[in-house]
């Protein structure tokens, strides 16, 4: 026996002579923390090793991924939650992965035609092809609605292409209104070829998105003074003072301007998989705690000429789905919950959180029985005894106090609220919340910058966020209090369902 064990066994035995009233969660032996961390370790090992390949969503690597997990929930003694007996485990998620191909944008006036060089035009499409002409002899109309949305039109712009001047922060929500009133192209005037390079570096590249939210747009863009030599520049300067003076009362007009709009794009539809399993509830119908993590990294994202290109994502999130699987093995140990308690895996959360949009969007158990959703993102990150990120806080009175006060229990101290509820918007949970499901996050990773910004400076989203990097000591920590926050809230007796979450 160390000299450090035999201190703490000391250190245990005064804590328990002077034990308060308050129920307190069952101690954990430094033994027990010990077997934890090499069950963690061996199971993020295992998830960022490079035969997952970073566990990109339709390669091979994520296929082993998913496979790998259902298998460790079957162990853990789970049985699938999918509540449907010809789909074990899985949960179909379809998707769609668009790569922009080719592009040309040829404007004309009278016999003049100009095909806009691609430093000052560009062209998107979800289709593999999409085409569309306007102007004179066309029969198609070419309107410019200024700055607005034209909602002034009604039903004018059916099959017209819609011309706009762009104005950041409000330009995709007025090109989408303008989809709306079946516009069948969208020319977007930018301001300059700044413009347009921070647009090719954000649309220029595959883009995953989920199958049921495709849009069939055809967008495209050019420069201010491209768009000036085409029109005249005299004329065009007139045009925009009417519309700057106008704004959204600006009256659209229609412009003796042919256009001809062309883009292909490379694209590939395939399925891939959330995985759920559960542990059933004693009492059936008395609700679900939900337990979530998402399964999904980038693949490959070194840049090209590095040795190691494999972005393992030990941290991000391995480590999530390995405290998933050890909180799993945990609660069967213990006696059985009241609740269903349901672990859900989710796919494509690094393209958008589209794992989980396709998870509300279709669940496979009624949303409101979830009296409370936890997100585990990104563990390995703090040593132990750090505060603790709560991502979510303040936004169901009833789970924050069940929360706060099993962070007493343990002796865990809150961490920095504004770093926390800066990652509301980017983890799973924000589209359980948006639901209406009270959803956080968790962890002594988001508990202070200190411990934050060094992994997010040197590991994140790169290929040294491997099993090597990985801390535990925080991690276990944040198991041991999921642990007791799960058997609480799965607990009726403990957690009574407010109305608004009763199934
Ligand atoms: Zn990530």
């Amino acid at each position: 026996m160390s000299l450090s064990r035999a201190l703490a066994l000391l250190l245990v035995a005064l804590l328990a002579a002077c034990a308060p009233a308050a129920p307190r969660p069952a101690s954990v032996a430094p033994e027990d923390r010990a077997a934890i961390a090499a069950r963690l370790e061996a199971d993020i090992a295992a998830l960022s090793s490079d035969a997952m390949a970073g566990r990109k969503p339709g390669t091979e690597g994520g296929r082993e991924t998913y496979a790998w997990i259902e298998q460790r929930m079957g162990e853990a003694g789970l049985v699938s939650g999918t509540n449907d007996p010809g789909s074990y485990w899985r949960l179909p998620v379809d998707l769609l992965s668009v790569t922009p191909e080719s592009a040309e944008l040829v404007l004309g006036q009278g016999r003049r035609r100009v095909v806009v060089p691609t430093e000052d035009a560009a062209v998107f499409t979800p289709r593999r092809r999409a085409l569309a002409f306007g102007g004179p002899g066309t029969g198609v109309p070419v309107v410019f609605v200024g700055y607005g949305d034209g909602s002034v039109l009604g039903d004018a712009l059916a099959g017209a292409v819609a011309v706009m001047l762009a104005d950041p922060g409000r330009d995709q929500a007025r090109r989408e209104a303008l989809f709306r009133q079946r516009a069948t192209a969208v020319l977007t005037i930018l301001p300059d070829r700044d413009a347009l390079a921070a647009l090719r570096a954000r649309e220029d590249r595959p883009r995953l998105q989920l199958a049921s939210e495709e849009q069939d747009h055809l967008a495209a863009y050019i420069t201010d003074k491209a768009f000036a030599e085409v029109i005249g520049a005299r004329r065009w300067a007139g045009w925009k003072k009417e519309a700057e003076a106008g704004d959204h009362a600006f009256a659209p007009l229609e412009l003796n301007l042919s256009v001809s709009i062309e883009a292909t794009s490379d694209r590939r539809e395939f399925a891939s998989q959330n995985i759920i399993g559960m542990i059933p509830g004693s009492v059936p119908g008395s609700g679900a705690v939900l337990v979530l993590g998402h399964w999904d990294h980038l693949g490959e994202c070194g840049p090209p000429e590095a040795i190691d290109r494999i972005c393992n994502g030990a941290a991000d999130n391995a480590s999530g789905i390995a405290m998933m699987l050890e909180l799993a093995r945990r609660l069967k140990a213990g006696p059985p919950p009241a609740r269903d308690v349901y672990f859900l895996a989710t796919t494509a959360e690094e393209p958008g959180l589209l794992g989980i949009r396709a998870f509300v969007k279709n669940p496979p158990f009624p949303l409101a029985s979830i009296v409370a959703a936890f997100n585990l993102d990104m563990m390995a990150v703090a040593p132990a005894g750090s505060p603790v990120g709560y991502i979510g806080r303040g936004r169901d009175a009833a789970l924050d106090d069940v929360v706060l006060a099993a962070m007493g229990n343990r002796g865990r101290t809150l961490g920095d609220q504004t770093l926390a509820d800066s990652f509301l918007q980017r983890q799973d949970g924000w589209a359980l919340v948006q639901a209406g499901v009270p959803a956080v996050l968790l962890s002594s990773t988001y508990g202070t910058r200190a411990i934050l910004d060094p992994f997010i400076a040197s590991r994140y989203h790169q290929p040294s966020d491997e099993v090597e990097g990985i801390e535990l000591g925080g991690a276990i920590d944040d198991l041991l209090l999921h642990e007791d926050l799960i058997r609480t809230l799965a607990d009726p007796q403990k957690y009574p369902a407010p109305a608004k979450t009763r199934p």
